[in-house]
């Protein structure tokens, strides 16, 4: 916010200076203009109206003159002919003396009209008239000489014969004179007219300028005036709202701070009410006061030193102050003195605004001790989370189980020695590597990736919280099978996943093991009852869906006991291995070799009818017949073949097998018996009991 003290104010002398001076000189100018065109107009008129006067007064005398010159001149032909043409001497005398009369009225009116100034034709015509006159005068002389000599015949026709001719010509020569001088007054009339036209053209041309002028001015002026008396409105509500303003900031003030003035020794001269609540001082009390009267001994020296080198220097001081009551009792002022600077630039008196901050700072001091404490516990606990950091560390640093932790994008971002170990990756080369690129068969890439894709968006998948057997994929390209437990953890709003990785190698290959060893005969190394009955539940079924044939041998050794007995079990035991071995390398590969139990074996044909199973049962006995037992010589073996047919189990195709190597036994030991219906069966089997 800009400091009001220092703000200037807007610069209006501009503005101010402009309006008068517009309506002085503008409206001066256009005063001028107007009055000049208007005085030339006039002029210009009254010049065009003496003209005109002067013209018609002028050319007025000079027509009347004319005129009576022309009726003058008539006039006396007239009395002449009145004179000439009486017998009554005293009327002629009369009409003599009228004609001199009229000739007197003729000169008169000549003489002014020659005094007139007159153009030259007209003077032309009048020395032209002049002599007509004088011609006319002669002869009239002469007509007047014979009347008053009596001779008026001779004087009558003197008068028809010249004078009449000589008056008409002069009467014709006035006549040119009036209707020069009324074509010269018509000329002279239209010259004024045009020049009084001309003068209102004029006064109208200047009025026209004048109106524009005034109406340029008025616009210019409006305008102005128009941003004047809108700024000055601004202005005035500006300065109404600050105010306004000013008297909400001075209420808040009151109401709020803690306001005193002091001199420049620092003697408190005002104070308001709030500064006599918080200091418990009443007015009368702190008036004339030095403020040292609040002082509490709580600031050094040189804070006090700081706050006056500031405010003497004319600068403001914002500070904390802790201040002493009246009751002894300390409280804290956040304050701003303000020194006020004299025209001689040093200060005149100070004025202090504060405000009470005492539960601030008694909620600093109880947030500070907190933060202490707080500090304290963190650092504690900072010391115990990097032990148990440690201790982790040192865990999944001896862990023979790899570790790893994957982030929301699938990217390591913990790899443990044992890890490192299994995979071949060091953690620097893992971390920061998309997991499932480093330690996946190709094969299966695509689907761990979109598993993976499932497990971000929602924390969960197949594998998550539970140990589940994988294959894995060292540095090198070997493949192995993994125990990998999963489990999710959300990171900053974000799924990442730990995972437990063991080497399964040595489980899966005693699983293996004791697979094998579930299913194979200790002794002879083929496969054991519970492997043959498995093998041959799957055969049955099988030929029971697709109709398939399937037969079956089983053959005992003839007189095993007496091996036994003779030669002792050990002896036994090695004739069974043997045999085993013989028979093994006689079947098929597809054919299934057991030991059904004690010196009893089992052979399963998947594909192989009766008669194959006949013909393989065949050349088995042979070749044990031909085989020399080791410290035993020969022995032989009794073999019954039997053929699945449908609706038989397992149980009911051993029985029938059964039944038909007891008949072996039973006919003679040492060949082959195949049973192609139950009825042969059932037939051995009643002879078995
Ligand atoms: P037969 O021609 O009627 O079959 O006469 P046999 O003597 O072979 O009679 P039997 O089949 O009843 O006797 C089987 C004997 O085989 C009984 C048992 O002591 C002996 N035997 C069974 N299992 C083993 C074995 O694993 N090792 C040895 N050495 N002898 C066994
Ligand atoms: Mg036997
Ligand atoms: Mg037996």
């Amino acid at each position: 916010m800009p400091d009001p003290r220092t703000t200037p104010l807007p610069d209006l002398t501009e503005t101010r200076a402009f309006t008068p001076r517009v309506m002085r000189w503008g409206f001066g100018a256009v005063m001028t203009v107007i009055a000049l065109i208007t005085a030339l107009s006039f002029w210009r008129v009254e010049v065009g109206h003496r003209a005109l006067e002067e013209i018609i007064s002028n050319e007025q005398v000079a027509v009347e003159m004319l005129y009576r010159m022309q009726l003058a001149a008539r006039d006396r032909v007239f009395a002449l002919f009145g004179a000439v043409h009486t017998n009554d001497p005293f009327e002629r005398d009369a009409e003599i003396q009228r004609f001199y009369r009229l000739g007197g009225d003729f000169v008169a009116a000549r003489m002014q009209l020659v005094e007139l100034d007159r153009g030259e034709t007209e003077r032309a015509l009048l020395v032209q008239q002049s002599e007509q006159v004088t011609q006319v005068g002669a002869l009239m002389d002469l007509v007047i000489e014979r009347l008053e000599s009596g001779r008026r015949a001779e004087a009558e026709n003197m008068m028809i014969d010249q004078v009449v001719p000589a008056q008409t010509r002069m009467i014709d020569t006035l006549t040119a004179l009036l209707d020069d001088a009324i074509a010269r007054t018509h000329k002279l009339a239209a010259s004024a007219h045009a020049a009084q036209n001309r003068a209102t053209a004029l006064f109208m041309i200047g009025g026209l300028a004048g109106v524009l002028l005034t109406w340029g001015i008025f616009v210019r002026v409006s305008r102005k005036m128009g941003g004047l008396v809108t700024h000055l409105a601004n202005t005035s509500e500006r300065l109404h709202e600050s105010n306004l303003d000013l008297q909400f900031q001075k209420l808040a003030l009151d109401e709020h701070n803690i306001v005193s003035v002091a001199d420049v020794r620092g003697n408190i001269t005002a104070v308001n009410d709030r500064f006599c609540e918080v200091s418990q001082y009443s007015r009368e009390e702190l008036l004339g006061q030095n403020h040292r009267l609040l002082k509490s001994g709580q600031h050094p020296s040189a804070f006090y030193e700081d706050m006056w080198a500031t405010i003497s220097a004319g600068k403001v001081w914002h500070g904390e102050v802790c201040n002493r009551r009246k009751d002894g009792t300390f409280y804290w002022v956040a304050s701003t003195i303000l020194p006020f600077v004299g025209e001689d630039g040093l200060p005149s008196r100070y004025v202090s605004v504060r405000t009470d901050i005492t539960a601030i700072k008694e909620a600093q001091r109880v947030l500070e001790r907190s933060r202490d404490e707080l500090e304290h516990l963190v650092q504690v606990r900072s010391g115990e989370l990097t032990e148990r950091e440690e201790v982790l560390r040192g865990i999944t640093n001896a862990a023979q189980d790899a570790v790893m932790m994957i982030d929301h994008a699938g990217r390591v971002s913990y790899w443990n020695p044992a890890a490192e170990h299994m995979f071949g990756f060091a953690e620097t080369e893992a971390v920061g590597r998309n997991l499932h690129d480093l330690i996946v068969p190709e094969r299966y890439l695509e689907r761990a990736h979109a598993g993976f894709s499932h497990f971000v968006t929602s924390g969960e998948g197949p594998a998550i919280g539970k140990t589940t057997t994988l294959r894995a994929k060292h540095r090198n390209g070997d493949e192995f099978p993994v125990d990998i437990s999963l489990s999710s953890i959300k990171l900053r709003g974000q799924w990442s996943a730990v995972g437990i990785v063991r080497d399964a190698s040595a489980r899966v290959k005693t699983e293996e093991q004791l697979k094998q060893l579930a299913t194979t005969d200790g002794l002879t190394g083929i496969c054991n009852r519970r492997c043959f009955d498995g093998a041959l539940a799957r055969e049955i079924n099988r030929s029971a869906r697709f109709s398939s044939p399937l037969s079956i041998i089983l053959f005992d050794v003839d007189h095993f006991k007496r091996i036994n007995d003779t030669y002792g079990h050990q002896t036994g035991d090695q004739v069974l291995a043997q045999l085993a071995g013989a028979v093994g390398g006689t079947i098929r590969t597809t054919d299934l070799f057991a030991r059904w139990g004690g010196e009893e074996f089992a052979v399963l044909l998947p594909g192989s009818g009766l008669n194959a199973g006949r013909l393989l049962a065949e050349k088995l006995r042979g070749v044990l017949e031909n085989q020399p037992f080791a410290g035993v010589g020969q022995v032989t073996c009794s073999f019954g073949v039997a053929e699945y047919s449908p609706g038989d189990d397992a149980e009911a195709l051993m029985k029938k097998v059964d039944l038909c190597m007891y008949q072996a036994k039973t006919s003679g030991r040492n060949r082959v018996e195949a049973c192609a219906t139950p009825v042969q069966a059932a037939a051995g089997e009643s002879a078995r009991r």
